[in-house]
């Protein structure tokens, strides 16, 4: 890791990491020095936190296997679940997958850049240490200027799983990454609160019809619509089916709060019947109570604590809080959590997916 050479005004430290503050994509400083010295970071085989327009990420070289370790250990992360190498441009993808479809060129050009991951053979430039032992490559082109910025900075290929510890919520802000990473990583790029909230679709075109791996803001339908027929892994909404998913990192018990969390779906009326019922219940075992709940009925539930995902109708808003507030039930103690259960309907089924694993698949029925 390379000396400090400075402290500016946009530089601020905290027990070891340097956190740049960029708002708005303009920092108060000079950029090409803040991204200079973030990519010089990342090129010597350290880590950099960034911002892309899903969650933030944790990025080291996507090359070097050593970088690779680095981020596994950072995250206290399982090293068979594989890394995201995040590019600037379609051209660099040359170098990193062979056999490339022609279905990749038509999503980049539908999708990128934007929240989409695709998985392809890997080239023998890409160690194994990214791919978690894999013979394929997970490749994204994200839709933030600070990303591209550092990516560009880094030599081109930074490889980034969400920076977050594995098993936490995927930092939204750059104050979550502090929670989860100070002192562990080099540097962080904060650029305020993402626009997503939820990681990207992952779409599987190692496999005659493509699958969807990990279901995000691009949605079935949308995909769909340029490739024609585009399957989900089954294991996604349901962990009935008995079999494993087919992306490595979805099988872990991720996006989890510290607290138990339950699901209650239902009727409006019956909804907030058992809510406040099981409510009282858990006080009543002296427990602290959280309930995770839409404008539509924040009147009628009472908890200790009460957190609004907005309006029902609205999936991106729900999107863009539920990380922030799976994080702020754990901040305030809170160790029973209900939340309300939302449509599954396009780009809903992401925000359903990571509400289910958060809580353990644990739905009650009313
Ligand atoms: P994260 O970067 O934390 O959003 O996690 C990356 C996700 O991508 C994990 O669920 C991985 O299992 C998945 N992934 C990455 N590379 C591959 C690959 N080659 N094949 C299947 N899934 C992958
Ligand atoms: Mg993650």
């Amino acid at each position: 890791m390379i000396d400090i050479i400075q402290i500016e005004d946009f530089y601020i430290i905290y027990m070891d990491t340097i956190v740049a503050v960029i708002r708005n994509h303009i920092s108060s400083g000079d950029d090409s020095r803040i991204f200079r010295h973030a990519g010089d970071i990342i090129k010597d085989g350290g880590l950099v936190a960034f911002p892309t327009e899903t969650v933030y990420g944790l990025g080291g070289d996507a090359l070097n296997p050593e970088s690779s370790k680095k981020i596994y250990a950072a995250k206290g992360r399982p090293s068979d679940n594989p890394l995201i190498v995040h590019i600037a441009d379609w051209t660099s993808i040359k170098k990193i997958c062979v056999d490339i479809p022609d279905e990749a060129k038509q999503l980049a050009d539908a999708f990128w850049p934007g929240p989409l991951t695709m998985i392809l053979k890997k080239s023998s430039a890409v160690p194994y240490e990214t791919t978690g032992g894999l013979d394929t490559v997970a490749v994204r082109l994200p839709d933030h200027p600070v990303a591209i910025s550092l990516i560009k900075a880094a030599g081109g290929y930074i490889a980034a799983p969400s920076a977050n510890l594995s098993g936490r919520p995927s930092p939204t802000t750059a104050a979550h990454v502090i929670e989860d990473m100070d002192g562990r990583i080099d540097m962080i790029l904060d650029d305020g609160d993402v626009g997503i909230g939820l990681e990207s679709t992952i779409v599987d075109l190692t496999e005659r019809v493509p699958v969807i791996l990990r279901p995000g803001y691009v949605t079935q339908e949308m995909l769909n619509r340029v490739l024609g027929r585009v399957d989900v892994d089954i294991t996604l909404m349901d962990q009935g089916s008995g079999q494993a998913p087919k992306a490595p990192g979805m099988k872990y018990r991720h996006y989890a709060p510290k607290g138990s969390m339950r699901l209650i779906e239902g009727d409006q009326e019956a909804v907030i019947r058992t809510m406040n019922a099981e409510v009282k219940k858990a006080r009543l075992r002296g427990e602290r109570t959280g309930v995770m709940i839409t404008d539509e009925i924040w009147e009628r539930v009472s908890a200790d604590v009460k957190k609004s995902v907005g309006n029902r109708e609205n999936e991106y808003e729900i999107a863009r809080r539920l990380y922030r507030i799976l994080r702020e039930f754990d901040e305030e103690g809170v160790t029973a959590i209900f939340s309300e259960s939302f449509s599954s309907d396009g780009f809903g089924q992401a925000v359903m997916n990571r509400l289910l694993k958060a809580a353990g698949y644990t739905v009650e029925k009313v």
